[in-house]
């Protein structure tokens, strides 16, 4: 796997560019113009804080006081007729006016959408990969993608978000991550969507998440609400307990009599093999309860487990080469394999 792509607030702005006639010796006239610029903006970039930056041509000898006072008159105005709120640590959006270029940089602070989703397809992944022969420059490799997996969850979410927004891009920040074979069933997975760069910030949620789930068949979304950015940090920490499903291939045939369901079994991890480049190489202790157990024939059995947060479930069937000890396939003395996994529920009861 590649490394995912770097996202950034400032993944990038929004250029306007003005008449050069403004007369910087004239501060009515200025103010008069630039204002006139916020009036025709608000009807196409939603905000209701913001902060105002300069760039004043060194040729004009300009006094300080004359540059304070244009910008405490255009924050006035904008106040005073736009109704929009100052406020120079936490805005919507910040304008960097600048008079050498005679341009209005404008930079949109993202918006964060939380919500759950669940994935009714196998060979879905969560989110794109860099394709790691080209880092994203699109090769032979990749179909000149620059992508490794093509289709995701954010791919699918972005259709809808990106053009609701009117924003350059989405950002998914999961609370964990199925592999791109694994259902995700259930109540779904929480997530947060950064929105990069957004137009548009007042969207009727409960619409949006009709229209996603009218659209797609892949995936549903669910409890779609506007949260602060420190939520990202807080469902990737959150301890997560989860229910799997598992369609186990054993060497020979099994009697699942033998088993204690209900039980708390601890194991201790090593990082899988398939995930060593993405993950530190760390012994991980967990625990696992049996819940029920299904015989499907004589070589299969479909095996439903809770699991604590992290847990590698298809190695801790398997036992990836004594790397997960126990493992089901130590317990049950046979080499076992995970045919087939979904996510069945994700407990997540405690997050608020
Ligand atoms: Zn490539």
């Amino acid at each position: 796997m590649g490394k995912r792509r770097q996202n950034s607030s400032f993944f990038s702005n929004y250029k306007f560019e003005y008449e050069k006639d403004f007369d910087l010796k004239n501060k009515e006239k200025l103010i008069h113009n630039l204002f006139s610029f916020f009036e025709k903006i608000t009807k196409e970039i939603d905000f209701s804080s913001f902060e105002i930056g300069f760039s004043w041509p060194k040729k004009y000898d300009i006094l300080i006081e004359f540059k304070y006072l244009v910008r405490d008159r255009l924050i006035e105005l904008l106040n005073s007729k736009l109704e929009k709120k100052h406020d120079f640590t936490k805005h919507d959006a910040y304008f960097l006016i600048d008079l050498n270029k005679s341009s209005i940089f404008v930079y949109l602070m993202p918006v964060y959408v939380y919500g759950k989703y669940c994935k009714f397809s196998r060979g879905l992944a969560q989110t794109e990969y860099f394709c790691r022969f080209c880092k994203g420059n699109g090769c032979k490799k990749c179909d000149n993608t620059g992508l490794i997996i093509q289709n995701s969850v954010e791919q699918l979410l972005s259709k809808k978000f990106v053009p609701k927004f009117v924003s350059k891009q989405i950002v998914l920040h999961g609370a964990g991550r199925e592999d791109a074979d694994v259902l995700m069933l259930g109540n779904g997975r929480p997530f947060v969507l950064e929105i990069v760069c957004p137009k548009k910030r007042i969207i009727q949620l409960e619409e949006l998440e009709s229209e996603i789930n009218s659209s797609f068949k892949e995936i549903s979304v669910n409890s779609l609400k506007f949260v602060s950015k420190d939520f990202v940090a807080k469902i990737k920490s959150f301890p997560f307990k989860k229910i799997y499903y598992a369609v186990v291939n054993c060497s020979k045939k099994i009697d699942l009599n033998n088993i204690d369901l209900n039980k708390k079994i601890f194991i201790e991890q090593l990082t899988p093999t398939r995930v060593e480049k993405r993950r530190a190489l760390l012994k991980r202790k967990k625990e696992i309860i049996f819940l029920n157990f299904e015989q499907i024939n004589d070589n299969e059995f479909g095996l439903k487990l809770k699991t604590s947060h992290g847990t590698y479930v298809k190695e801790f069937i398997s036992g990836d080469n004594n790397k997960t000890v126990p493992s089901l396939g130590s317990i049950l003395g046979l080499n076992c394999v995970c045919k087939q996994l979904d996510v069945l529920e994700i407990c997540d009861q405690k997050l608020k």
